[in-house]
Formats: C-alpha cells, sequence, structure tokens
C-alpha cells in the first residue's frame, strides 16, 4: 500500500487530485495517488482553497479524512497503520509574544520539519491552528516502526529555537489501525487523547493510546473545560488564613489560598482541581489571579490601616518554570505598590525535590528582588540538609501530618523539635501547618516553634471576613494563651481600630 501526499512549496497555485488506482502485483493493493498540479486559473485556486491549508501547504482536516478513510478502508486485510497526533503547545505563546508572524513561522517550520522527516508515503496532515496528524504504515508491535514514528516526533525539536526549553513544547500521542480501533475518526481521536495525555506528563516522546486514557482523559478534559468558563468568569476566589507568633500571638501575615465555586458543582476543594490545572496548565493563570487578588487586598487593608506584614502564595513547578517569572512578579509587585518583603512565596517540598536546579535558580532571583520564600509541606520529602543549607529560604513550614497529634506522640514532638532546631541553624523561621486542637498549640510552643496556622485560630475565609478576624483578634487572643493588653495589640493584627 502505497500513500503519498506530496504537497507543493509552490502552494500558492498548488492543487490537489485525490486519485486511487491498483498497484503492480508484487506492490500495495492500493495506491493513493494525491497529485500535486499547478494552475493559474482563479477557479483552481478556489479549488485548491478546499484540499490544502493555505498556511503550510499541507493537505487540510477535509482532504485528510477522505484519505485516511480510503486508506484503512482498502487496507484493512493487511495493513497496519499508526496515526500521530502532534499538538505545539506553545503556538498561543508565540502569537502573544511575536504575533501572527511568529505563529506563523512556528507552523511553517513544523510543517517544513514534518516533510522532511516523513517518506513519501507519509500521509501529512494540518488538522486545525496547533495540531498536525501524521498517517503512516506501522506496526504497533514492530520496534523498527515505533523508532521511526519517535524520530518524526524527535526531528521537530530542531524546527524552532522554542522547543529547546527543558519542558517540551511538543505533545504527540499515536494510535495504531487495527490493534487500537478500526474506525478513522477514533483513529484519529484516540491520537488526540494520547497527545493530551503526553502534554499532561510533559513527555517529549510520543505516548501511545491506552484504552485507559479515554475515562481519564475525559474527566480531567471535562474539569479543564469547566475550568476555562470558570477563570473567564471570576469563579475563582481567593480566601486568607492568618498565620499567627506562638510566643506572643502577633499577627505575622495570611497565606491566599484558592477556592473554586462552580456553579452546577458547588465548591471544589484545591485538592481536586489543583492537580489538573498542573496537568493542563491553567496552573499559571490560577497563580496569577490569586497572586493579583492577594496583592490587591494586602494594599487594601494596608489602606484601611492593618497591619498584615505578610501574604503567601503558593506557587506551583509550573509558575516557577516560566522564564518570565521573576518578571512577573516584579511587574505585579509595581501595579499594586507592595513591598517586596510583604511578599512571601511557598513552593512545595516536592518541586525542591524533583527539579533542585530550578528550585535553586528561582529562590535566588527571587530574593534578588526581595521576596521571601518558604518551603512548603516540609517533612513529605526527604530534603537533604545539604540542600536546604546552600539556599537563602526564609521560611519551614511543618506539614500538617507531623502537627497532628504532637500533644500526645513523643516521638512526633521530637521529630518536629529537630526540625524546628535545624531550620533555626539555617537562619529559617519555623511555622506549623494545621493546628486544630490546644494540646498541638501547646506543644508547638514548647518546642519553641515560631508560627502557626489552623482552623484552632481561623479556618481559611474571603477577605471581608478576615477584616472581622483582624479586628476580633486582640480580645480573643487571651483565650490561647496569649498575653497581650494595652498598646502591644496594636502592633499585632491592628493597626488602628476600625
Ligand atoms: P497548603 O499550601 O499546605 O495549604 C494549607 C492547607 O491546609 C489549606 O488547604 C488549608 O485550608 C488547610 N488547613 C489550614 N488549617 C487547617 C487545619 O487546621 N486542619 C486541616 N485539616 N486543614 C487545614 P486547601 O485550601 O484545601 O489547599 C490545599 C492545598 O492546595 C494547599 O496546601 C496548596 O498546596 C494547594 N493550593 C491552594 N491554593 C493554591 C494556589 O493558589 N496555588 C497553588 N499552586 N496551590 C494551591
Ligand atoms: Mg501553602
Ligand atoms: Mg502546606
Amino acid at each position: 500500500m502505497e500513500l503519498r501526499a506530496r504537497d507543493s512549496e509552490r502552494q500558492r497555485s498548488s492543487s490537489l487530485r485525490l486519485d486511487s488506482r491498483k498497484a503492480g502485483p508484487a506492490g500495495p493493493s492500493l495506491e493513493l495517488l494525491t497529485a500535486v498540479e499547478f494552475v493559474d486559473s482563479e477557479l483552481q485556486m478556489l479549488g485548491n482553497a478546499q484540499h490544502y491549508d493555505s498556511q503550510t501547504g499541507l493537505p487540510n482536516f477535509e482532504s485528510f479524512r477522505k484519505l485516511l478513510g480510503i486508506l484503512l478502508q482498502d487496507g484493512a486485510d493487511d495493513g497496519e497503520v499508526a496515526v500521530i497526533w502532534i499538538d505545539l503547545l506553545n503556538l498561543r505563546r508565540e502569537f502573544s509574544l511575536h504575533g501572527w508572524t511568529g505563529a506563523e513561522s512556528l507552523v511553517r517550520r513544523v510543517a517544513n520539519a514534518l516533510r522532511s522527516s516523513a517518506d513519501d508515503k507519509t500521509l501529512l496532515c494540518r488538522f486545525s491552528g496547533r495540531c498536525f496528524v501524521v498517517a503512516m504504515q506501522a506496526g504497533k508491535l514492530a520496534r523498527r516502526d515505533r523508532r521511526r514514528i519517535q524520530a518524526i516526533v524527535e526531528a521537530l525539536k530542531n524546527a524552532h529555537p522554542s522547543f529547546q526549553q527543558a519542558e517540551p513544547q511538543i505533545a504527540a500521542g499515536v494510535a495504531f489501525y487495527p490493534a487500537d480501533t478500526r474506525s478513522a475518526e477514533d483513529l484519529v481521536r484516540f491520537a488526540s487523547l494520547a497527545a493530551t495525555r503526553a502534554s499532561y506528563l510533559k513527555s517529549h516522546a510520543a505516548i501511545p493510546f491506552h484504552s485507559s486514557m479515554n475515562s481519564l482523559i475525559m474527566q480531567d478534559h471535562q474539569v479543564e473545560v469547566e475550568m476555562e468558563y470558570g477563570l473567564e468568569r471570576s469563579q475563582f476566589t481567593t480566601v486568607y488564613q492568618p498565620k499567627i507568633g506562638l510566643l506572643d500571638g502577633s499577627i505575622l501575615g495570611v497565606e491566599a489560598l484558592t477556592r473554586w465555586n462552580h456553579p452546577a458543582w458547588g465548591p471544589v476543594t484545591p485538592g481536586e482541581f489543583i492537580p489538573v490545572a498542573e496537568r493542563c496548565g491553567f496552573i499559571h493563570r490560577i497563580f496569577e489571579s490569586t497572586m493579583r487578588n492577594a496583592l490587591r487586598d494586602a494594599r487594601m487593608w494596608c489602606k484601611q490601616g492593618y497591619l498584615l506584614p505578610i501574604v503567601t502564595v503558593n506557587v506551583s513547578a509550573n509558575s516557577l518554570r516560566r522564564r518570565d517569572f521573576a518578571g512577573t512578579v516584579r511587574r505585579m509587585l509595581r501595579e499594586w505598590q507592595i513591598e517586596p518583603t510583604r511578599l512571601e512565596f511557598e513552593i512545595t517540598e516536592s518541586v525542591m525535590f524533583d527539579d533542585e536546579e530550578l528550585f535553586a535558580s528561582r529562590v535566588r532571583q527571587l530574593k534578588q528582588i526581595g521576596v521571601r520564600v518558604a518551603i512548603d509541606d516540609f517533612g513529605t520529602r526527604y530534603t537533604g540538609f545539604n540542600q536546604l543549607r546552600q539556599l537563602p529560604l526564609d521560611v519551614m513550614k511543618i506539614d500538617r501530618c507531623f502537627v497532628h497529634g504532637i500533644g500526645r506522640c513523643r516521638d512526633t514532638l521530637s521529630l518536629c523539635h529537630t526540625i524546628v532546631a535545624m531550620a533555626r541553624r539555617l537562619g529559617m523561621r519555623t511555622v506549623a501547618e494545621g493546628i486544630e486542637e490546644p494540646e498541638e498549640l501547646e506543644a508547638l510552643r514548647r518546642i519553641e516553634c515560631e508560627a502557626g496556622q489552623g482552623y484552632l485560630f481561623q479556618r481559611p475565609v474571603p477577605a471581608a471576613e478576615l477584616e472581622t478576624f483582624l479586628r476580633e483578634w486582640p480580645g480573643r487572643m487571651a483565650g490561647f494563651g496569649f498575653e497581650m493588653a494595652g498598646e502591644a495589640k496594636e502592633t499585632h493584627g491592628l493597626a488602628r481600630s476600625v
């Protein structure tokens, strides 16, 4: 079976004629010939537009669909076909940075790279804006064929400078006929699902389709679609949880946490939507929106006379990986006129663990700006002392799982004691997460943990409710064993009574 989908550099006037004819006895049963003819008449140019993608000169989706249909129909008995879906993840970004010219150049270069790497039996197609599809004869189990498929994806890496980044900018998935399906439509759909999985996994290689992807991705996809819609319609809001100085009851700051109130699903917890947002790339939009809200509210509290020294925002690896991360932070601080030393980022220990170099370089950049950096959920991974020693971190947050029951378990208490002592030697302050019981507070005080947050003091609440907390805190402090009176109250929580 021979499949040819030749396109032309002279795409301006090329046209595509679909033809099929039988090959000789030793050859394939069908030769699908896409003959390119050059014609000048306006009429034929119109015909051309129907078959080819005008930017790349590759067959468009309509043509591809027909060609693939014929290919599978005629080759059903003796052939195996691989369909590869290629998604240019950074096309939108190229457009944002360099306009049409940049986006067009990216697309053209990819098309050219595909042409160079594919042989004339391979069908190429520009499926839609950022997606290309390739169909070629290949067996699912044949190693040689799998290598050919990877070679096509590999070849794309040199097509454009933006593809040289550590994080893959191309996602590729592959589905096989007839092993995965006999339907042409499903074949393309399965390859696209596999590509979506590849983008979630940040895989540089083409991921083969697996039947489990259908349900998993459809689920993620639904959340993804709803998330995009929700971000545009302000369904995401920010709540705040105060951080309290455990030795004197002072309010040291607030942690900003994101909430999603879906109109039909109700509140969706961060545990549910953050992992999907990380996989599908929305997490940076969530970060920007939370940071904007936090800085705006910090500005407002400052104007109203509340003394809230520090606002903390959680940052995920995806945001940190962005080259312009430090620039974005600088710009937002300027926009909201917030002193850098009043902003703190919480980065989970797992990020530090997974990508040491990235973590170190970003921490240094942030410290240069003057922003504080905390290591979140400390104790959940095995961060080395040496690694910690080399970084200018400000705060170590002891994970909730250690705080829970610290008042009743000697081992947990001595472990937390060690963490506090270690942090102090490294010049870091410790903040205990998830304090729920008075005994936990008492135990943390005994080991001289400097600060804490938890439902015991206050659950995360919207800005207006936080103001109520700030106003009432001086009156409530004594109930937690904090002794403070008179003027001292004014420097803790409230600069002036409202
Ligand atoms: P985290 O940064 O460690 O935040 C603390 C989590 O503990 C919050 O959960 C908070 O509501 C919860 N918490 C606070 N006090 C207590 C307590 O006394 N008991 C218990 N059981 N829980 C307490 P939340 O808001 O559900 O957030 C969960 C995680 O989701 C956060 O953990 C953080 O890693 C992530 N997250 C939340 N918002 C964002 C965001 O805007 N960006 C990113 N990247 N991650 C976020
Ligand atoms: Mg946090
Ligand atoms: Mg935490």
